[in-house]
Order: structure tokens, then sequence, then C-alpha cells
């Protein structure tokens, strides 16, 4: 199939060759308009948050081992056999460590004084091999010790980096190194060029609007047209968004382009929201599995990484344009300019066509999401409202007020919906979350106060809970009380970035 000649989109060749080749083009409104983009490089992950666990307790639990070999005749059998299994993980003896192993496997996850494993033990000491053993019997890396210090913890402070990067390596889930450091929200890739400098190129546009190589999203009632694929490796991009040549959607166009293409060195993409019939829409596409989601905050979050960046821009410059139609000073009808980035009151006599005014461009919405912790470290508050699923908890969030700044953003929204009182306030990372057009502001927030007063007009509970049970719910699905957000959501990566950090900090 050539280019410029398909008249539908879902397909495969097409999808995954545009995908590959075009990672990082243009993305622009349709309806006589547009708004765009080139490939641009994605950001590199920064380096690690360092951690400072006090892991002294290890030399202490070293000691108390050793007396406790000197009286090991008072101990029960049972209690011999974890004692050596232990000493053998702390000293690094795989031969003896294996042998006890394959003789009673349930020593594998046995904890001695102060909840400590032998994996942790392995870890405290940089005993690589024995740790990899452990590791490769199915040994629980997520464990705890009674300072809430994972085996990843403790090998990270002591320096055995060696460890800690095996320790960081995952295939079920768990913790990786990367959740210490700041963190890649879903919404948050730019594989787009928004390309700024060429909205106001009334030519370039509509001449990139009848480029063959240029892609084409279809929103209806601002849900864009996707299609079911296959389930990809268990992570939920089961959604692929369905892309459009220009022939395919001209006559949405409210004015077809005239003038001819030019040679294009980079695909520009265009997102058209139009109230023509769903069920007719729907018609332009050859795969009949074809859809408009119906809830964006379940649908959406079924894309992948990529594609999501992309509605997350499209879906918002498309919402705006929903909204403002008509110009917020003065009432009169405005037209669309900058590649649908800016709208421009059509009254010549209106305030809004002197000065910068934030009513002519697209509206960013910030709120605050925070996850507060309580003050001894091991505890995280979670709110739910009433339309959550069941036993689901998430962090408390609010809009930010004008004159207010994050931190206080926080403190007001925090102690309005719990009670709770906040004193530090710490930003971690950022989402942008396209319903329709918010900036979530990622923070940690450290308790003051530790008293709940619901207020119920906003949530409908609040809990602190302790780190482990997080843990067990997030990582081992032991979820009979609480459930956490999807790992799409910021609210996940925020609860996600705590348990990272160890709480002595
Ligand atoms: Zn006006």
């Amino acid at each position: 199939m050539r280019r410029g000649e398909d008249t539908g989109c879902c397909d495969t060749e097409l999808q995954q060759k545009d995908y590959q080749r075009q990672r990082g083009h243009v993305l622009v409104r349709g309806f006589n308009s547009s708004l765009f983009q080139t490939t641009r490089p994605r950001k590199e992950q920064t380096k690690k948050k360092k951690t400072s666990p006090d892991l002294f307790e290890a030399d202490r639990l070293e000691k108390l081992r050793s007396q406790s070999r000197m009286t090991s005749l008072q101990m029960s059998a049972q209690e011999e056999m974890v004692e050596k299994f232990l000493d053998a993980a702390a000293r690094g003896d795989l031969k003896l460590l294996s042998a006890l192993l394959s003789h009673t496997p349930s020593l594998l996850n046995q904890t001695g004084y102060s909840g400590w494993t032998a994996l942790m033990l392995a870890a405290r000491n940089g005993h690589h091999h024995v740790v990899e053993k452990l590791l490769s019997l199915g040994c629980n890396k997520l464990c705890t010790n009674s300072s809430s210090q994972t085996a990843y913890d403790i090998a990270k402070f002591w320096g055995h980096r060696h460890v800690a990067r095996l320790l960081s390596l995952t295939d079920d889930g768990g913790l990786r190194g990367g959740t210490l450091g700041p963190q890649e929200n879903y919404f948050s890739r730019e594989t787009l060029d928004r390309l700024s400098g060429k909205r106001s190129d009334a030519a370039w546009l509509e001449a990139k609007q009848r480029d063959p190589d240029t892609v084409y999203l279809l929103f209806s009632n601002l849900s864009p047209m996707a299609t079911v694929t296959k389930v990809n490796g268990g992570h939920g991009a089961d959604v692929k968004l369905c892309r459009f040549r220009y022939n395919a959607v001209k006559d949405l166009l409210q004015k077809p382009a005239t003038t001819e293409p030019d040679t294009p060195d980079a695909p520009v993409w265009f997102a058209i929201n139009t109230d023509e019939d769903a069920a007719e829409l729907l018609k332009r596409c050859e795969n009949s599995s074809c859809f408009f989601p119906k809830s964006p905050n379940r649908d959406l979050l079924r894309l992948d990484e990529e594609e999501a960046g992309v509605v997350a821009q499209a879906r918002s410059v498309l919402a705006w344009h929903d909204r403002y139609s008509f110009c917020p000073t003065c009432g009169s009808p405005t037209s669309l300019q900058e590649g649908g980035h800016k709208r421009t009151c059509l009254n010549p006599d209106c305030r809004s066509l002197k000065g910068v005014h934030n009513t002519c461009y697209p509206r960013v919405d910030p709120v605050v999401i925070m996850l507060v912790i309580h003050p001894d470290g091991n505890q995280c508050l979670l709110g739910r409202k009433s339309i959550f699923p069941a036993r689901m908890f998430s962090c408390l969030a609010g809009f930010v007020e004008p004159g207010e700044t994050i931190e206080e953003a926080v403190r007001r929204e925090v102690e309005e919906e719990s009670g709770v009182k906040v004193g530090p306030v710490q930003y971690v990372s950022c989402q942008p979350w396209p319903m329709p057009s918010s900036l979530m502001i990622g923070c940690h927030a450290i308790a003051t106060s530790t008293d709940i007063k619901v207020d119920e007009n906003e949530i409908e509970d609040a809990q602190w809970f302790p780190r482990q049970q997080v843990v067990d719910s997030m990582f081992r699905g032991a979820q009979q009380t609480l459930v956490v957000p999807p790992r799409q959501t910021i609210a996940h990566q925020l609860i996600r970035h705590w348990i990272g950090i160890n709480s002595n900090l």
C-alpha cells in the first residue's frame, strides 16, 4: 500500500512503520487549523537519588548473632537451623547455605533478629553470589526488616553497587533502582516536536494538511478512535490509536487545502475533533474492532506510553477548543490560529486583542497531588472517594488556587480533606492529565500531626497505611484491604517512590 493511497487506518504495516519512522513528528488540529511537532530525542533518565538508610543495625545484629551462637544449645533444632542458615548468608558461605536450603527449602525467607532475612545479610556484606543464589530460588526481595529496609536499601547504603544492581533487576514489577530517581509518568512521553515556530506559517500548515505522509487522528466527543490489539506482554498496552491519511478525512476539514505540499522531511500529525455521527466515523476504518473510548479515565490508560503522550497533547488542546468557541472577555465568536494553539476574538474592540491574554491560549490547570508521610516515616496517608473502585485508596489531590504556591496548596488541601497538618513539601515529578487539561504536580509531604478528620464533602475516608501493607498491595497482589491506583497514575508512582526511599531518612 502506498502512502497517500490508503483511505483508512488500522493497517498494521502503516501503524508500525509510522511509529518507527515518525517518532516525534507533528500533531495538529483539523478544522482549518493545526498544531504540530517534529522529532525530539527522548529525555534521559537522570541520576538516581541517593538514599542514606541507617543500617548500623546490621553490625549490632551480627554481634547479637555471635552471642546467640554461643547459646545455641538452648535453642530448638529449628531455631538453630535458621541461625546457621542466616549466619552462612552473612558470611557468604554459599556451600553451606545451599546445603541447608536443599535439605530445608522453607529456610529461604526465614527471618532472624529485627526481621533480617538471609538476603538482607548477604546484601549487607556484598555477597553477590549468595544474593544471586537466593534470588534464583525465588527469595522474596521485597521483604522489609523492622526498620522498613529492603535488601536493596541495605546493599545500596553499604555501597555494594553490584549487589544493589542485581536486586534492582526485576521481572515481577518489583522495585527497580530507577524508582529512586525522577520518573517518567504516563501521558508525559514527548515523541512529537511541538514545532511552535511553524504555527503561524499558514502556507506550511495548508501544505502539510495535504501531505501524503501527514497523520490524522480522529476524535469524536474528545475520544480518539482506537483499535483493540493483542495484549502486549501483560503491561496493558492493548489499544492503538487509529491513523488516517488526508484523503480519508479531508471532508472533515472545514477548509480543504489548496496549495501543493512541499517536500516533507518529517511527517506532520493533526488531530481532528468532529461532532459527526460516531457510528458513521467508525465506518471509515477497515478494522471492525475500532471504537471511541467511552471512559477516557479508564480506556486511555490502555495505550502505550508513546501514544499516550500524543493523546495527552491532542486531547487537551481539542478540549480547549471545545470549550472556548466564544471569547471569555466579551462573548464574541473567536477564530482559530497558530495551528490550533491560539483563539483570537473576532470583535475588533475586544480588550483581549491588546497585549497577551491567557484567554487566547490553551489552558493548563495545575493540580497538586501528594503522598503524605507519617512523622514516623513508616506510614502514608491515603484517601478514597466514593466513586473509586472497592478498597482503592489514593493520594490526596486538589487544584492550586490563584495566588498560591505549590507547597501551600499541598498543605491546604491535605488539611481540608483529612485534618492532617503538613510541614515540609518536596516536589517529586509531574504528569499531564488530559481530562481535560490538568498538570498533576506530584509531591511528598511530611505530616506534623496524625489525627484524621475527614471532610466528607471531599472524600469518603482517609487512613494511615503501614509501608508493609502498601508493599503487599502494590507488589504481591494482597488486596484484601487496600488497592492502590494503577501504574499509569502519578499517585501510583508517588507511592512507589516512597517505598523506594528508606524510612530512616
Ligand atoms: Zn472578545
